[in-house]
């Protein structure tokens, strides 16, 4: 049986990985950037949510699958070598009357079957996070929210999936879907037809559009905003729990986070944007405001501002109701639709990926499926930072490329990076692009932002890849980087006027 995979975000990603358990199945995962998790699952707070801020009555599927998709995390994060870390979350009431808001997230959590939710008071709240507003009331813990390395996420789970079978076809954007007799038969791309007997739509913010190509197009999807700031890796205070106020009928809360590579994070925004906006990730000076005011409110102290190292954007793939729109159609059969999968997406992407294999294709479709007797679920990645001294020394012995410190901010060598580069070629990836290995490795993310690695990452990738220098990109094809060889402008000038 033939599956074509729309879209390589996390959720996409997710059902390669876990599609690619069973026998006999010819999984397609196609995207149409140039690499894996490039589109909403890079740019977001990348908490690991508990699951109990979903009414189970209003979004059943939220509520069920983001609970079930924490503890897998838990588990997927130590198989792919993906950094997590598991603080848990403190919902601040910040006012007294806070309590009662509080009080109904409480029995949220007890209703989805969230382990371990419980009140604290102010007492209990400045010991969980000395931090914290010190006139806030109290809180709601959640003991088991956690914290991952986002943008990884995506590139990891298609690195395992192709592992186990799973054919990777980047820079392939499905132009049309082709149905004959009520049937699913292919699809059509920018690289040609690809046959299908399942056809499983994961495209983000562009679900809606893949939809209607299959003749399902009663829903549309809009971009919601979310604006952050990011500090330098030092800059205190930090935090030591993910923080955030109880929602209020303005916002669902920004958050102030440690993010993985130590630098404190605040944010996010919610602001509504047109259908057609959907690749503004601006920023904006009243987003910027609006976080800066609500993380002051919510924290002792914040590092001064001119500790800012980057602010950015990130767009949710909002559906009409903010319910998931997950199913599968008898008109046309074959199609799947895993789209409008806005917050808490990152989190419950691979209970999402359960939930339309067990439940959708074994369920729904009554399709057989038997898992394969060998499939590999580990994905094994060491960073040259983290080896005790002898071990490093060994290593830049067998390897001197180990020794060349590419990334100062983040120690990340020359090694490091041959090594990502080498298994995003064995995925499949066509154009090994900076953002590609930054999503990896975190490289240019750190204090410089990129004014020390990044030509030092561009002159490996150009080495690597056979191409001239200024043909590396940031993200793929239009972006090239353009440095380096400034003379081919000249010889592009000379042979125009030759011409
Ligand atoms: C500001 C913000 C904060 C968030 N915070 C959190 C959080 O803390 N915790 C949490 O759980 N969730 C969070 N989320 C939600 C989470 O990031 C998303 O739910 C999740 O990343 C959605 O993944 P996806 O795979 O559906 O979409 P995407 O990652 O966008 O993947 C879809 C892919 O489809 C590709 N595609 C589109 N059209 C085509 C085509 N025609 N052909 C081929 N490929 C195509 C795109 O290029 C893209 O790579 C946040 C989101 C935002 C924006």
């Amino acid at each position: 049986m033939k599956v074509v995979i729309v879209g390589a975000g996390v959720v996409g990603s997710s059902i390669a990985r876990v599609l690619s358990q069973y026998e006999g199945l010819e999984i397609h995962l196609l995207e149409k950037n140039a690499d894996a998790g490039m589109g909403v699952s890079k740019a977001n707070t990348a908490i690991i949510h508990p699951g109990h801020e979903d009414d189970p009555d209003k979004y059943p599927l939220r509520a069920k699958l983001c609970v079930k998709g924490n503890r897998l995390w838990y588990q997927w994060t130590k198989e792919l070598s993906i950094p997590a870390k598991w603080p848990g979350e403190l919902m601040v009431a910040v006012e007294e009357e806070d309590m009662k808001v509080a009080e109904h997230y409480l029995e949220l959590a007890q209703r989805n079957g969230v382990p371990g939710v419980r009140l604290v008071d102010h007492d209990e709240l400045l010991q969980l996070e000395p931090n914290v507003n010190p006139n806030a009331a109290g809180a709601l813990w959640a003991p088991t929210a956690g914290l991952m390395s986002s943008p990884m996420a995506a590139p990891a789970l298609v690195e395992n999936a192709v592992e186990n079978g799973v054919r990777f076809h980047p820079e392939t954007e499905v132009t049309g879907i082709k149905i004959e007799k009520g049937e699913v038969k292919g699809v059509e791309t920018n690289r040609g037809f690809i046959e299908a007997d399942l056809i499983i739509n994961a495209a983000g913010l562009y679900a809606d559009k893949i939809s209607a190509m299959a003749g399902i197009d009663y829903f549309t999807i809009h971009p919601r905003k979310g604006e952050y700031y990011v500090f330098d890796d030092d800059a205190e205070p930090k935090v030591t729990r993910i923080v955030h106020q109880t929602p209020t009928p303005i916002t669902k809360g920004v958050y102030v986070i440690t993010e993985m590579n130590n630098g404190l994070m605040i944010g996010p925004t919610a602001q509504d944007l047109p259908e057609e906006a959907k690749e503004d990730t601006s920023t904006t000076k009243e987003g910027l405001e609006f976080v800066w005011e609500w993380a002051q409110k919510l924290v002792r102290e914040l590092p001064p501002r001119n500790r800012v190292i980057r602010t950015f954007a990130g767009l949710r793939p909002e559906p009409p109701d903010g319910r998931w729109i997950i199913d599968a159609y008898d008109d046309p059969w074959g199609f799947i639709n895993a789209a409008g999968i806005r917050s808490p997406g990152l989190t419950s992407a691979p209970a999402i990926a359960h939930y339309i294999v067990e439940e959708l294709i074994q369920g729904k479709l009554d399709i057989k499926l038997t898992r394969k007797s060998h499939w590999n679920p580990y994905r094994r990645v060491f960073w040259f930072k983290t080896l005790p001294e002898e071990k490093q020394e060994e290593l830049i012995k067998q390897n001197p490329a180990y020794g060349r410190v590419i990334c100062m901010c983040r120690t990340i060598t020359e090694g490091d990076i041959l090594d990502i580069i080498g298994r995003m070629k064995k995925m499949g990836i066509r154009t090994i692009s900076l953002d590609g290995i930054k999503m990896r490795s975190g490289v240019m993310s750190g204090t410089c932002q990129g004014s020390y690695c990044r030509i030092r990452l561009a002159n490996i990738i150009a080495r690597e890849t056979g191409i001239p220098l200024w043909k590396v990109t940031q993200k793929g094809e239009g972006t090239e980087y353009g440095i380096g060889d400034i003379k081919v402008l000249l010889r592009e000038e000379v042979k125009e006027n030759a011409e």
